[in-house]
């Protein structure tokens, strides 16, 4: 008797639903029940996964792999449109299919396939979250509405359901006995998948990053240790260690919300943990909002902003991509996304901030790159973050408010520290300068070694005439 687990983003064995529930099944079933963990890359899918998350796949696919084989139980890896392939991977001994809910449409799309064709063979078909602290579909407010506000989504969330205690991992006498001992027909290599990047650029993510499960339970001991009882002080100055950098964990589902929140629960004080669990809430809004509206990645969720007076200009998108638009805290965050594959949240939303408003391209740009670049992409987290910057989103930001690159390097980044590691070449700078080189005199430029235009850009836009050309477009929007 056969057991189809689709692992998806549940790349773990601890308090992973999907896999509880195959084990209970194959105890169910019997003594000769056999789990077929397997993988699908989809080409299919309309967000695919790009350039930095292959390589972190890659890694984490090869960690469960070598967990799984503590039991002698290989990954089955495919290429294709996930209900195909399981269409073909069905068998006589096919007694059930287990998939983990993910909530974006494309997935539940496919989700919805292999329910139907379960139902027309006689197999059971069980869908199982472990990737959230609350069920997105029912966390209503007493109208029966979706949130569209954090806040009372976290109060309610917070207080009406506290998230339930995490799962045990299946005990070994049990993963011994029912995981499979041999791969499913036409399964391919990992090394087939081709994850891996053909540049050299993802060899910097090995310094900073440990994929997989050990590394994210490794990543949650450090910020219990080290982190969160500061993190409401710390959080917003990136030149710290102010955050958990937990985020590509918690995307490819190394390890569970629920855990997070019990783990830090049980071992700080609320006072010291309520600011960071805070925080892991917004995880579970981005998707709630991506669950109940489904084209939130593709489309500006007020849709005034359909009217909103976007500007092309490849030249300033590169400039940005490339971290050369001469506004140093934003080259930096962007110079800090290119070498390690995440960036600060502070810096996030100043990045983005001055995309969408001081360069006044479309979200959906600044989106993309960070679909591209980002190892914690995440297209629930990502879509929310832009569109909640560009003041497009549910509960955004306004759009009048524009962050001043300066003031925030100034206050978040007093001394440049940041600034200095991310962009060297204006390591020389005095502090008083470094938020902003074109002020400095040319004695201090040159002894600094810097040639404005040269060896550092000159700002590629005007800060004053770039935030009130963008007031006066949002202002024609709104009169529209
Ligand atoms: C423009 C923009 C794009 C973003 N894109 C992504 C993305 O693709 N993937 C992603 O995981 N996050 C994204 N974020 C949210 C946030 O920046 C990251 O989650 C955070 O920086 C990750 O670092 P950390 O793990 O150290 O966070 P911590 O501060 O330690 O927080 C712990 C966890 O809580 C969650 N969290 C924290 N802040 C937020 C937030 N503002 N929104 C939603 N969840 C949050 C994350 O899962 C995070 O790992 C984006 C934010 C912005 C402004």
């Amino acid at each position: 008797m056969q057991i189809l687990l689709w692992l998806s983003n549940n790349l773990r064995l601890h308090d992973n639903p999907a896999l509880n529930t195959a084990v209970e099944l194959a105890k169910e079933y019997g003594n000769d029940a056999r789990i077929y963990p397997l993988y699908i890359v989809d080409p299919t899918d309309p967000w695919p996964m790009q350039g930095a998350r292959r390589w972190w796949l890659h890694q984490s696919l090869e960690k469960l792999g070598q967990t799984f084989g503590e039991y002698s139980c290989p990954i089955s890896f495919f290429k294709g449109e996930p209900s195909d392939i399981l269409n073909t991977l069905i068998v006589d001994a096919t007694q059930a299919i287990i998939c983990s809910a993910d909530f974006c449409a494309h997935t539940e799309e496919q989700q919805a396939k292999i329910k139907t064709l379960c139902d027309s063979k006689g197999i059971t078909c069980r869908k199982r979250s472990g990737a959230l602290l609350f069920n997105p579909y029912t966390n209503t407010n007493k109208q029966g509405n979706i949130y569209q506000v954090f806040t009372p989504f976290y109060k309610h969330s917070v207080k009406t359901h506290p998230p339930s205690a995490p799962q045990d991992t299946p005990d070994n006498e049990s993963l011994h006995r029912h995981l499979c001992k041999k791969s499913l027909t036409n399964s391919v290599t990992l090394n087939e998948l081709n994850l891996l990047p053909t540049q050299n650029w993802a060899d910097n993510f090995q310094q900073h990053w440990q994929p997989g499960e050990q590394g994210a339970q490794g990543t949650l001991n450090n910020a219990i240790s080290d982190v969160i009882k500061q993190y409401s002080n710390d959080r917003d100055f990136p030149a710290k260690k102010g955050t958990s950098q937990l985020s590509p964990h918690l995307h490819f589902g190394e390890i569970s919300p629920r855990q997070i929140w019990h783990t830090v629960a049980n071992q700080l004080s609320p006072e010291d943990n309520e600011a960071f669990l805070r925080q892991l809430v917004w995880r579970d809004f981005s998707y709630s909002l991506i669950a109940n509206w489904k084209d939130f990645p593709e489309k500006s969720f007020k849709s005034r902003f359909d009217n909103f007076n976007w500007k092309q200009n490849d030249k300033h998108l590169l400039a940005w991509q490339k971290g050369l638009t001469g506004y140093p805290i934003v080259d930096a965050g962007m110079r800090q996304l290119w070498q390690t594959g995440w960036m600060h949240n502070r810096i996030r939303m100043v990045v983005a901030s001055f995309l969408t408003k001081h360069l006044r391209i479309h979200w959906s740009e600044g989106a993309k790159w960070f679909w591209d670049t980002l190892l914690d992409a995440d297209l629930a987290n990502n879509s929310a973050g832009w569109q909640w910057v560009a003041g497009s989103g549910a509960d955004a930001a306004p759009y009048f408010r524009i962050f001043n690159p300066m003031t925030q390097s100034e206050k978040f980044d007093k001394k440049g520290a940041y600034i200095r590691k991310w962009i060297p070449e204006l390591s020389a700078l005095p502090d008083k300068y470094i938020h902003a080189p074109w002020e400095a005199p040319s004695v201090i430029l040159k002894e600094a070694n810097i040639t404005l235009g040269k060896t550092y850009p000159k700002p590629i836009v005007d800060h004053k005439a770039a935030r009130e050309s963008a007031l006066a477009a949002y202002k024609e929007t709104n009169e529209a």
